[in-house]
């Protein structure tokens, strides 16, 4: 059987998910194709996929009707953030607070679950998405069309194919994109925990040096959601430890002002491998890449969902300027649309690599210099600002005068 649709998405990640409720929103014609999900709702636990979504990503899931659909007594706002180098002697912290970004919050943390429940819901009543539950095993792009052959033998054939299959995009393979890979030699160990004293909203964050980064992300109430992006040795040991041995090791931290942690059911953490991937081009032949498919980038800034939410606004407004309306997947439309995502996804690449290098090295006077650096932005709030307004979706607001 062959089906026809303006525009196939393929991936069925909340990347995926949102960009076919917002290109359907947008007037096109979609088809979503993705293998049947594995995830299990446990809805007695706290998930430990959690993601920081700054205020470009609330705006886009709100238009999408997304955001309000999500269990709201499950997302914690962050009000702060609190990051800790490895020298505090030096001067080695760097605090910033939505009062000083002028914003109610700086950003939101979700659970993986609750965001994928509230985009199911969405995509149930979305009138111009139809959802395929297979794989793609073949694609086939001719001068007007893109067709899609499913393990089932049935075909889909439609005017741009959008990749949004994850690190090891299938569709970058079949368009042969080539990646910049980078293993980052580390694994972030997730889990979360009830903690003694409250968070205050703050998420937390320590650079220690060879030991990797620890971040503690706010949830309601008093818990906290970790992720420690360790050496992939030291993050083998976290995972055989009893749960204890971890909540001591994080009692330990300098600056800690949460008392005693107690880990949450299940009480396993997990461990998720982490690479830098840069695809070298987004686009191809009717094809445009969005999400992890196109970048995947170290979480230490907690950016990569917002990154492939911004692919998906850049495609929609690329796709609204269009030459040819009956043809989606024109070249000169792809080409608007990677130059759109230039810009903001080099910088995240660069940032996120970066700090990784900066913070990885023992090195004494890299050790120093980075400290001393951190302080001395601290006291800067002009520059803070400025790294507010990037880090956090542009929504944290300069004074009269300045330009982003
Ligand atoms: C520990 C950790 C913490 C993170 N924290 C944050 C954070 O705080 N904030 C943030 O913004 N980002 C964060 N990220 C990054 C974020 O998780 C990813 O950027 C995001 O999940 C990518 O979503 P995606 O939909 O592009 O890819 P994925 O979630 O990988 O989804 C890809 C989908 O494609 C499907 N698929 C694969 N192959 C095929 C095929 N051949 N045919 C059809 N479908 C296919 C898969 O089944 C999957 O459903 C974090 C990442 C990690 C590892």
């Amino acid at each position: 059987m062959k089906f026809t649709c303006e525009i196939c998405v393929i991936g069925g990640g909340a990347v995926g998910k949102a960009s076919a409720l917002a290109l359907a929103q947008a007037g096109h014609e979609v088809a979503l194709l993705a293998p049947a999900e594995s995830r299990v709702a446990t809805p007695d636990h706290w998930d430990v996929r959690v993601y920081a979504l700054n205020h470009s990503a609330q705006s886009l899931l709100s238009s999408l009707k997304v955001w309000d659909a999500m269990d709201q007594s499950r997302i914690a706002p962050v009000d702060a953030m609190a990051i800790h180098g490895d020298d505090a002697g030096l001067g080695g912290y760097l605090g910033f607070d939505a009062y000083g970004a002028r914003v109610g919050s700086l950003a939101w943390i979700v659970e993986d679950s609750n965001l994928n429940q509230a985009l199911d819901s969405a995509l149930r009543f979305a009138p111009n998405v139809k959802r395929i539950t297979s794989s793609a095993s073949a694609l086939q792009i001719d001068a007007d069309q893109a067709t899609v052959t499913l393990d089932t033998g049935d075909a889909i054939s439609c005017s741009l194919i959008v990749g949004a299959d994850g690190a090891h995009s299938w569709v970058r393979g079949q368009a042969d994109i080539n990646i910049d890979y980078r293993s980052y030699n580390q694994n972030a160990v997730v889990a979360n925990f009830e903690c003694e004293r409250p968070h205050h909203g703050t998420a937390s964050q320590w650079f220690l040096g060879s030991e990797g980064i620890v971040a503690l992300l706010p949830l309601p109430v008093n818990r906290v959601s970790l992720v420690w992006s360790a050496p992939e040795s030291l993050a083998d040991q976290l995972l055989r430890e009893p749960p204890q041995a971890l909540c001591e090791r994080l009692a330990q931290l300098p600056g800690m002002s949460l008392g005693q942690l107690t880990m949450l059911p299940p009480a396993q953490p997990r461990a998720f491998p982490l690479r830098l991937i840069r695809a070298q081009s987004p686009i191809a032949n009717r094809i445009a890449l969005v999400g992890d498919a196109a970048h995947a980038v170290h979480p230490l800034a907690g950016h990569g969902m917002n990154l492939g939410f911004g692919d998906i606004n850049a495609l929609v407004a690329a796709l609204a300027r269009r030459d040819h309306p009956a043809d989606c997947g024109d070249a000169r439309t792809l080409g608007r649309y990677a130059r759109l995502r230039k810009e903001e996804v080099l910088l995240m690449q660069l940032a996120t690599d970066g700090l990784h290098r900066l913070f990885s090295t023992n090195l004494p006077p890299v050790r120093h210099l980075r400290n001393v650096g951190m302080g001395l932005v601290d006291k800067l709030p002009f520059l803070k600002r400025r790294l507010m307004s990037h880090a956090f979706g542009r929504a944290a607001s300069l004074p009269t005068g300045e330009s982003t």
